[in-house]
Protein backbone atom coordinates (compact mmCIF):
# COMPACT_ATOMS: atom_id res chain seq x y z
CA UNK A 1 0.00 0.00 0.00
CA UNK A 2 2.74 2.23 0.82
CA UNK A 3 4.41 2.35 -2.25
CA UNK A 4 6.16 5.59 -3.01
CA UNK A 5 6.25 5.36 -6.34
CA UNK A 6 2.21 5.88 -7.30
CA UNK A 7 1.46 9.08 -8.13
CA UNK A 8 -0.93 9.78 -5.34
CA UNK A 9 -0.18 11.63 -2.32
CA UNK A 10 0.20 9.57 1.29
CA UNK A 11 -1.97 11.31 2.69
CA UNK A 12 -5.60 13.34 2.04
CA UNK A 13 -7.02 15.72 4.59
CA UNK A 14 -10.98 16.67 4.25
CA UNK A 15 -12.26 19.19 5.65
CA UNK A 16 -16.13 20.11 5.19
CA UNK A 17 -16.66 23.76 5.61
CA UNK A 18 -19.53 25.44 6.39
CA UNK A 19 -19.30 29.52 6.81
CA UNK A 20 -15.62 29.04 7.83
CA UNK A 21 -14.24 32.10 6.29
CA UNK A 22 -13.30 33.14 9.57
CA UNK A 23 -10.81 30.69 11.17
CA UNK A 24 -10.05 28.86 7.71
CA UNK A 25 -6.35 30.34 7.61
CA UNK A 26 -5.61 29.06 10.92
CA UNK A 27 -7.02 25.99 10.47
CA UNK A 28 -5.20 25.38 6.86
CA UNK A 29 -2.02 26.35 8.21
CA UNK A 30 -2.24 24.32 11.79
CA UNK A 31 -3.19 21.43 9.53
CA UNK A 32 -0.59 21.79 6.60
CA UNK A 33 2.07 22.37 9.62
CA UNK A 34 1.25 19.21 11.08
CA UNK A 35 1.39 17.45 7.81
CA UNK A 36 4.56 18.70 6.83
CA UNK A 37 6.10 16.51 9.97
CA UNK A 38 4.80 13.49 8.99
CA UNK A 39 5.08 13.59 5.13
CA UNK A 40 5.57 15.90 2.42
CA UNK A 41 3.85 13.80 -0.09
CA UNK A 42 -0.19 15.18 1.19
CA UNK A 43 -3.05 17.04 -0.04
CA UNK A 44 -5.75 19.13 1.59
CA UNK A 45 -8.97 19.22 0.19
CA UNK A 46 -11.74 21.74 1.48
CA UNK A 47 -15.27 20.93 1.11
CA UNK A 48 -16.83 24.03 0.92
CA UNK A 49 -21.16 23.15 1.66
CA UNK A 50 -22.73 25.70 -0.10
CA UNK A 51 -21.30 28.92 2.96
CA UNK A 52 -22.48 32.44 2.48
CA UNK A 53 -19.41 33.48 3.37
CA UNK A 54 -15.81 34.11 1.79
CA UNK A 55 -14.39 30.38 2.58
CA UNK A 56 -14.34 29.38 -1.10
CA UNK A 57 -12.30 32.64 -1.72
CA UNK A 58 -10.27 31.77 1.07
CA UNK A 59 -9.15 28.43 -0.01
CA UNK A 60 -8.77 29.78 -3.52
CA UNK A 61 -6.47 32.02 -2.28
CA UNK A 62 -4.80 29.23 -0.47
CA UNK A 63 -4.37 27.04 -3.36
CA UNK A 64 -2.51 30.13 -5.72
CA UNK A 65 0.38 29.84 -3.41
CA UNK A 66 -0.03 25.88 -2.26
CA UNK A 67 -0.56 23.46 -4.70
CA UNK A 68 -1.23 20.84 -2.39
CA UNK A 69 -4.87 22.97 -0.85
CA UNK A 70 -7.25 21.81 -3.14
CA UNK A 71 -11.22 22.82 -2.81
CA UNK A 72 -14.91 21.91 -4.04
CA UNK A 73 -17.35 24.00 -3.90
CA UNK A 74 -21.26 22.99 -3.74
CA UNK A 75 -23.80 24.54 -5.23
CA UNK A 76 -25.49 25.17 -1.87
CA UNK A 77 -25.99 23.87 1.34
CA UNK A 78 -26.06 19.98 1.26
CA UNK A 79 -24.87 19.11 4.62
CA UNK A 80 -22.06 17.57 6.04
CA UNK A 81 -22.39 13.62 5.25
CA UNK A 82 -22.39 15.12 1.78
CA UNK A 83 -19.42 16.93 2.13
CA UNK A 84 -17.64 14.40 3.44
CA UNK A 85 -18.52 11.83 0.65
CA UNK A 86 -17.56 14.36 -1.69
CA UNK A 87 -14.62 14.77 0.13
CA UNK A 88 -14.33 10.91 -0.43
CA UNK A 89 -14.43 10.93 -3.86
CA UNK A 90 -12.30 13.59 -4.56
CA UNK A 91 -9.45 12.50 -2.29
CA UNK A 92 -6.29 10.52 -3.62
CA UNK A 93 -4.62 9.57 -0.89
CA UNK A 94 -3.10 6.13 0.26
CA UNK A 95 -4.83 7.24 3.54
CA UNK A 96 -7.82 9.96 3.87
CA UNK A 97 -8.27 11.85 6.71
CA UNK A 98 -11.58 13.79 8.10
CA UNK A 99 -11.21 16.18 10.53
CA UNK A 100 -13.68 19.57 11.28
CA UNK A 101 -13.00 23.61 10.33
CA UNK A 102 -13.13 24.35 13.52
CA UNK A 103 -9.82 23.10 15.11
CA UNK A 104 -12.17 21.41 17.41
CA UNK A 105 -10.99 17.99 15.98
CA UNK A 106 -6.86 18.50 17.46
CA UNK A 107 -4.86 18.02 14.32
CA UNK A 108 -1.82 16.73 17.02
CA UNK A 109 -3.71 13.82 16.87
CA UNK A 110 -2.60 12.88 13.20
CA UNK A 111 0.83 11.86 13.90
CA UNK A 112 -0.52 9.36 15.83
CA UNK A 113 -3.47 8.41 13.34
CA UNK A 114 -0.65 7.93 10.41
CA UNK A 115 1.68 5.82 12.73
CA UNK A 116 -1.04 3.46 13.95
CA UNK A 117 -1.84 3.41 9.81
CA UNK A 118 1.09 2.50 8.84
CA UNK A 119 1.46 -0.35 11.45
CA UNK A 120 -0.98 -1.65 9.56
CA UNK A 121 -4.95 -0.51 10.99
CA UNK A 122 -7.52 0.31 8.17
CA UNK A 123 -9.17 2.36 10.38
CA UNK A 124 -8.23 4.85 12.98
CA UNK A 125 -11.17 6.43 14.98
CA UNK A 126 -10.88 9.58 17.37
CA UNK A 127 -13.00 9.09 19.90
CA UNK A 128 -14.21 11.83 22.33
CA UNK A 129 -12.89 11.10 25.43
CA UNK A 130 -15.38 14.15 27.16
CA UNK A 131 -18.39 16.33 25.67
CA UNK A 132 -17.61 19.00 28.03
CA UNK A 133 -18.60 21.73 24.73
CA UNK A 134 -21.84 20.25 24.21
CA UNK A 135 -24.88 21.00 26.36
CA UNK A 136 -26.14 18.52 28.62
CA UNK A 137 -29.47 18.22 26.36
CA UNK A 138 -27.16 17.03 23.32
CA UNK A 139 -24.92 15.14 25.45
CA UNK A 140 -27.90 13.41 26.81
CA UNK A 141 -29.23 13.14 22.77
CA UNK A 142 -26.11 12.01 21.68
CA UNK A 143 -25.91 9.26 24.64
CA UNK A 144 -29.62 7.75 23.90
CA UNK A 145 -29.23 7.29 20.19
CA UNK A 146 -25.46 6.05 19.97
CA UNK A 147 -26.68 3.49 22.72
CA UNK A 148 -29.73 2.58 20.33
CA UNK A 149 -27.53 2.30 17.27
CA UNK A 150 -24.67 0.63 19.60
CA UNK A 151 -27.27 -1.98 20.58
CA UNK A 152 -29.49 -2.76 17.83
CA UNK A 153 -27.44 -1.74 15.23
CA UNK A 154 -24.55 -4.13 16.05
CA UNK A 155 -21.99 -1.16 15.94
CA UNK A 156 -20.26 0.56 18.40
CA UNK A 157 -20.19 4.31 17.75
CA UNK A 158 -20.18 5.84 21.33
CA UNK A 159 -18.43 8.93 21.60
CA UNK A 160 -17.43 8.62 18.06
CA UNK A 161 -16.50 11.36 16.28
CA UNK A 162 -16.53 12.16 12.46
CA UNK A 163 -12.20 12.51 12.71
CA UNK A 164 -10.98 9.34 10.81
CA UNK A 165 -8.34 7.98 9.44
CA UNK A 166 -9.35 5.75 6.36
CA UNK A 167 -7.18 3.41 4.48
CA UNK A 168 -7.81 4.01 0.59
CA UNK A 169 -9.39 0.42 0.79
CA UNK A 170 -11.64 1.80 3.14
CA UNK A 171 -12.53 4.74 1.19
CA UNK A 172 -13.40 3.02 -1.78
CA UNK A 173 -15.94 0.89 -0.30
CA UNK A 174 -17.47 3.70 1.05
CA UNK A 175 -17.80 5.56 -1.78
CA UNK A 176 -18.05 2.25 -4.77
CA UNK A 177 -19.86 -0.03 -2.59
CA UNK A 178 -22.46 1.13 -0.86
CA UNK A 179 -24.75 2.95 -2.75
CA UNK A 180 -27.02 4.30 0.19
CA UNK A 181 -27.61 8.30 -0.58
CA UNK A 182 -28.63 9.41 2.74
CA UNK A 183 -25.50 8.34 5.04
CA UNK A 184 -24.28 8.24 8.44
CA UNK A 185 -19.95 8.57 8.12
CA UNK A 186 -19.64 7.69 11.35
CA UNK A 187 -21.66 4.79 11.57
CA UNK A 188 -20.70 3.28 8.10
CA UNK A 189 -17.44 3.48 8.87
CA UNK A 190 -17.77 1.39 11.99
CA UNK A 191 -19.92 -0.82 10.23
CA UNK A 192 -17.29 -1.60 7.70
CA UNK A 193 -15.33 -3.85 10.04
CA UNK A 194 -11.54 -3.99 9.04
CA UNK A 195 -8.50 -3.50 11.33
CA UNK A 196 -9.68 -0.38 13.72
CA UNK A 197 -7.61 1.23 16.12
CA UNK A 198 -9.17 3.93 18.58
CA UNK A 199 -7.32 7.62 20.18
CA UNK A 200 -9.14 8.90 22.55
CA UNK A 201 -9.07 13.39 22.32
CA UNK A 202 -10.55 16.29 24.26
CA UNK A 203 -12.84 18.63 22.73
CA UNK A 204 -11.97 22.12 22.60
CA UNK A 205 -13.91 24.86 22.50
CA UNK A 206 -14.94 26.37 19.16
CA UNK A 207 -13.23 29.44 18.64
CA UNK A 208 -14.89 31.14 16.04
CA UNK A 209 -18.51 31.46 15.62
CA UNK A 210 -21.04 28.85 16.65
CA UNK A 211 -21.93 25.36 15.54
CA UNK A 212 -23.50 24.91 12.58
CA UNK A 213 -25.51 22.46 13.36
CA UNK A 214 -29.34 23.81 13.80
CA UNK A 215 -31.45 21.92 16.21
CA UNK A 216 -33.32 20.09 13.26
CA UNK A 217 -30.36 19.42 11.38
CA UNK A 218 -29.13 16.81 14.42
CA UNK A 219 -32.46 15.71 14.36
CA UNK A 220 -32.59 14.78 11.01
CA UNK A 221 -29.09 13.20 11.38
CA UNK A 222 -30.59 11.26 14.39
CA UNK A 223 -33.31 9.94 12.46
CA UNK A 224 -31.09 8.72 9.41
CA UNK A 225 -28.73 7.30 11.79
CA UNK A 226 -31.15 5.12 13.56
CA UNK A 227 -33.15 4.06 9.84
CA UNK A 228 -30.01 3.60 8.27
CA UNK A 229 -28.63 1.19 10.90
CA UNK A 230 -31.50 -0.55 12.75
CA UNK A 231 -35.19 -1.43 11.90
CA UNK A 232 -35.77 -2.54 16.01
CA UNK A 233 -38.06 0.96 15.79
CA UNK A 234 -40.81 -1.10 13.54
CA UNK A 235 -40.57 -3.91 16.38
CA UNK A 236 -41.76 -1.14 18.71
CA UNK A 237 -44.65 -0.73 16.30
CA UNK A 238 -45.95 -4.40 16.73
CA UNK A 239 -44.70 -3.88 20.97
CA UNK A 240 -47.45 -1.04 20.83
CA UNK A 241 -50.27 -2.87 19.45
CA UNK A 242 -49.70 -5.92 21.89
CA UNK A 243 -49.89 -3.80 25.09
CA UNK A 244 -53.04 -2.14 22.99
CA UNK A 245 -54.54 -6.00 22.94
CA UNK A 246 -53.11 -6.84 26.57
CA UNK A 247 -55.07 -3.31 27.84
CA UNK A 248 -57.92 -4.26 26.10
CA UNK A 249 -58.52 -7.28 27.30
CA UNK A 250 -58.02 -5.62 31.04
CA UNK A 251 -60.59 -3.45 30.30
CA UNK A 252 -62.67 -5.64 28.48
CA UNK A 253 -62.94 -7.90 31.39
CA UNK A 254 -63.37 -5.03 34.18
CA UNK A 255 -66.59 -4.02 31.96
CA UNK A 256 -68.13 -7.41 31.71
CA UNK A 257 -67.65 -8.34 34.97
CA UNK A 258 -69.48 -4.96 36.28
CA UNK A 259 -71.67 -6.49 33.84
CA UNK A 260 -72.29 -9.22 35.26
CA UNK A 261 -72.85 -8.18 38.42
CA UNK A 262 -75.60 -5.80 37.35
CA UNK A 263 -73.37 -2.90 37.55
CA UNK A 264 -73.91 -0.09 34.95
CA UNK A 265 -70.52 -0.17 33.26
CA UNK A 266 -68.96 2.87 34.77
CA UNK A 267 -65.89 4.55 33.65
CA UNK A 268 -66.42 8.20 31.64
CA UNK A 269 -62.11 8.67 32.44
CA UNK A 270 -61.34 5.09 31.37
CA UNK A 271 -62.99 5.38 28.23
CA UNK A 272 -60.95 9.50 27.28
CA UNK A 273 -57.97 7.50 28.51
CA UNK A 274 -58.11 4.12 26.60
CA UNK A 275 -58.66 6.04 23.71
CA UNK A 276 -56.04 8.64 24.16
CA UNK A 277 -53.88 5.82 24.84
CA UNK A 278 -54.46 3.90 21.49
CA UNK A 279 -54.58 6.80 19.50
CA UNK A 280 -51.37 7.79 20.53
CA UNK A 281 -50.22 4.20 19.70
CA UNK A 282 -51.76 4.55 16.19
CA UNK A 283 -49.87 8.26 15.97
CA UNK A 284 -46.37 6.92 17.10
CA UNK A 285 -46.67 4.02 14.68
CA UNK A 286 -47.06 5.99 11.75
CA UNK A 287 -44.94 8.24 12.39
CA UNK A 288 -42.21 5.26 12.65
CA UNK A 289 -43.50 4.24 9.79
CA UNK A 290 -43.59 6.80 8.17
CA UNK A 291 -39.91 7.75 9.01
CA UNK A 292 -39.15 4.43 6.94
CA UNK A 293 -41.42 5.35 4.18
CA UNK A 294 -39.63 8.85 3.98
CA UNK A 295 -36.16 6.73 3.79
CA UNK A 296 -37.28 4.16 1.03
CA UNK A 297 -38.98 7.32 -1.05
CA UNK A 298 -35.45 9.58 -0.54
CA UNK A 299 -33.53 6.30 -2.22
CA UNK A 300 -35.38 6.01 -4.48
CA UNK A 301 -35.26 9.30 -6.36
CA UNK A 302 -31.62 8.63 -6.44
CA UNK A 303 -31.06 12.36 -6.58
CA UNK A 304 -27.22 13.10 -5.93
CA UNK A 305 -26.40 13.72 -2.36
CA UNK A 306 -25.02 17.05 -3.53
CA UNK A 307 -24.11 19.40 -6.71
CA UNK A 308 -20.49 20.53 -7.15
CA UNK A 309 -20.55 24.20 -8.40
CA UNK A 310 -16.70 24.47 -8.78
CA UNK A 311 -13.23 23.28 -8.07
CA UNK A 312 -9.44 24.74 -7.34
CA UNK A 313 -6.39 22.54 -7.85
CA UNK A 314 -8.49 19.46 -8.49
CA UNK A 315 -7.75 17.53 -11.86
CA UNK A 316 -10.11 17.12 -14.98
CA UNK A 317 -10.57 12.88 -14.15
CA UNK A 318 -12.50 13.19 -11.10
CA UNK A 319 -16.62 13.87 -11.70
N1 LIG B 1 -20.44 21.54 8.38
C1 LIG B 1 -20.71 21.36 7.03
N2 LIG B 1 -22.01 21.51 6.60
C2 LIG B 1 -23.04 21.80 7.46
C3 LIG B 1 -22.73 21.93 8.83
C4 LIG B 1 -21.42 21.79 9.25
O1 LIG B 1 -19.83 21.11 6.22
O2 LIG B 1 -24.18 21.92 7.00
C5 LIG B 1 -19.02 21.41 8.83
C6 LIG B 1 -18.52 22.59 9.63
O3 LIG B 1 -18.00 23.62 8.81
C7 LIG B 1 -17.42 21.94 10.48
C8 LIG B 1 -17.97 20.54 10.71
O4 LIG B 1 -18.95 20.32 9.70
O5 LIG B 1 -16.20 21.85 9.78
C9 LIG B 1 -18.56 20.38 12.08
O6 LIG B 1 -19.54 21.37 12.29
P1 LIG B 1 -19.73 22.08 13.68
O7 LIG B 1 -18.41 22.44 14.26
O8 LIG B 1 -20.70 23.19 13.47
O9 LIG B 1 -20.41 20.91 14.48
P2 LIG B 1 -20.15 20.39 15.97
O10 LIG B 1 -18.72 20.69 16.32
O11 LIG B 1 -21.13 21.12 16.79
O12 LIG B 1 -20.43 18.93 15.85
MG1 LIG C 1 -17.34 21.87 15.82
Amino acid sequence: MNNPLTPFPEITVLIPAYNEGEGLERALSTIAGILETISKDWEIIVIDDGSRDNTYERVCRHALTESRVKGVSFSRNFGKEAALLAGLKYSQGRAVIAIDADLQHPPELMPDMVAKWRDGAKIVHAVKRNRKTDSLGKRLAALTINQIISRMGGINIHNSSDFKLLDREIVDILVYQLPERQRFFRGLSSWIGFREEYIEFDVSERIENESKWSFWSLVELSITALTSFTSVPLRIVTFLGLMTLVLGFVVASEALWSWYHGQAVSGFATIIITLLLIGSFIMISLGIIGEYIAKIYEEIKARPPYLVKSTVGIGETKS
